[in-house]
C-alpha cells in the first residue's frame, strides 16, 4: 500500500513498549478526543482550533490531558467509541477480545493476533465548517494533527512488526476520509460512515476478521433508538444521549423527527458513568427541553422526570445539558427554575445551561 512517508516519516517511538496483552479488536480515538478537558467546554472546543494558537505539546499537556487508564485501557472514552464497544460485546464478542486503548499506549495492546484497530474520528481533516471560527485560515488543528500522529504510529507499527491488522475509521467525521486518495495517504483499510453505526459494526468486523470481502467504504443503516446498546464504561464528560432529531421541521433542515431514548436506558448509562467516577452527567439532545415531546411544546412532566431520575442515581452530583433551545426555555422558564428542587436535588447542584 502506498503510504505518504514524506508526510509521516516512519516512527518507532511507540514500538518499544512491552506488549502487555494484545487484543483481537482494539478501539481508540486520537488524543484530542481522549481527554475530558477538565470539564471546561471552551477548552474542549479548542481542539478544533489552529495549532498556531499554542504549541501542540503545551496544549495537550495542560488543556487536553489524557484520560485515566490502566495498562493502556482507557477508563474514559468518547461516547461513539463506547457505543462501538457495546455493540461488539452485545453481538457476542468476548471482553477479552475487545479493548479501548489510549493513543499513548495503543501499541502495547496490539499483537500478532490483532485483526482490527478502529479509530473514532470527528473532524480529522478540518472540514466541518461550524468549527471554522476557531480556525479561519484552515490551518492544521489539534484534532487533525493528533489524528495524523495516531495513524502514523499505527502504520509504523504494522510495518515494523509485520502485523496484518486492518485500520478502520468510523465515527461522525469518517466521511472526510471516504475516498481512495486519503485512504491510501493514511493507510486506512476501511471507512464506515453513518451516525447510527452500532448495528453495522459487528457485521463488518466479523467479515474483516474472517478475511471475507468487506467494502472499503460502508454506509451503515440507521439504528432504532430503542436498540442502541448500553455503554459498558465511562464516557468523557459523563455524556448520556437522551434523544435525537427535532420536531420543528425548518424548511432548510433535514433533521429527522425527534426520537427519545427510554428513561431506563438513560438512567442505566448515567449509573455506568457514575460508577466509573463521572459524577457530573451531561445530558445530550438537540434541545434538552424537548425530551418526551411529541411536537414543539415542552413536555414538563417528561423533562422533570428525566432530571429527577438522573440526579437520583447513586453518586451523581450534578446534571448538565447540551443543548437547549432558547425558544423552549422562554416558553417554560419556570421549568428551568423548578427542575433541580422538584427532584430533591441540593440547590447548589442546579443544572447549568450550556446552549
Ligand atoms: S430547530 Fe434546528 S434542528 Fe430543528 S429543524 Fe430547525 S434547524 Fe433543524
Amino acid at each position: 500500500m502506498k503510504f505518504a512517508k514524506e508526510i509521516f516519516p516512519l516512527s518507532t517511538k511507540c514500538l518499544d513498549g512491552r506488549a502487555m496483552k494484545p487484543y483481537e479488536i482494539v478501539l481508540t480515538a486520537d488524543r484530542s478526543f481522549m481527554s475530558d478537558y477538565h470539564f471546561l467546554p471552551f477548552l474542549k472546543g479548542l481542539r478544533f482550533a489552529s495549532t498556531t494558537l499554542l504549541d501542540p505539546f503545551i496544549f495537550f499537556s495542560f488543556a487536553g490531558s489524557p484520560v485515566p487508564a490502566v495498562d493502556g485501557i482507557a477508563l474514559l472514552a468518547p461516547y461513539h467509541t463506547r457505543r462501538t464497544e457495546a455493540a461488539l460485546l452485545d453481538s457476542g464478542f468476548d471482553r477479552s477480545e475487545v479493548a479501548i486503548a489510549t493513543p499513548e499506549k495503543i501499541c502495547d495492546l496490539i499483537g500478532p493476533n490483532t485483526k482490527i484497530v478502529s479509530i473514532t474520528v470527528r473532524d480529522p481533516l478540518n472540514e466541518i465548517h461550524h468549527y471554522s471560527l476557531l480556525n479561519p485560515l484552515c490551518k492544521e488543528s489539534y484534532s487533525s494533527i493528533s489524528f495524523k500522529k495516531l495513524v502514523r504510529n499505527l502504520h509504523s507499527l504494522r510495518l515494523a512488526k509485520e502485523y496484518n491488522f486492518k485500520i478502520v475509521v468510523e465515527g461522525p467525521g469518517a466521511w472526510q476520509l471516504a475516498n481512495s486518495e486519503d485512504m491510501g495517504r493514511f493507510a486506512i483499510d476501511h471507512v464506515i460512515i453513518g451516525e447510527y453505526i452500532t448495528k453495522a459494526i459487528p457485521y463488518l468486523f466479523e467479515k474483516i476478521i474472517e478475511g471475507e470481502h468487506a467494502p472499503q467504504v460502508s454506509h451503515a443503516n440507521c439504528t432504532d433508538i430503542n436498540e442502541i446498546p448500553l455503554i459498558r464504561g465511562g464516557v468523557a464528560e459523563g455524556r448520556v444521549e437522551v434523544g435525537r432529531g427535532c420536531n420543528r421541521h425548518c424548511r432548510f433542515c433535514h433533521a429527522a423527527r425527534l426520537q427519545c431514548r427510554p428513561l431506563k436506558d438513560i438512567v442505566a448509562e448515567a449509573r455506568v458513568n457514575s460508577q466509573c467516577g463521572q459524577h457530573n452527567i451531561t445530558l445530550r439532545n438537540n434541545d434538552i427541553l424537548n425530551y418526551g415531546s411529541t411536537g414543539v411544546r415542552v413536555n414538563r412532566k417528561a423533562v422533570l422526570s428525566l432530571y429527577g431520575s438522573v440526579s437520583k442515581v447513586n453518586g451523581v452530583k450534578r446534571v448538565d445539558q447540551c443543548y437547549l433551545s432558547l425558544a423552549s426555555a422562554v416558553s417554560e422558564p419556570s421549568l428551568i427554575e423548578r427542575s433541580p428542587t422538584s427532584s430533591g436535588q441540593d440547590p447548589r447542584n442546579i443544572p447549568t445551561l450550556q446552549c
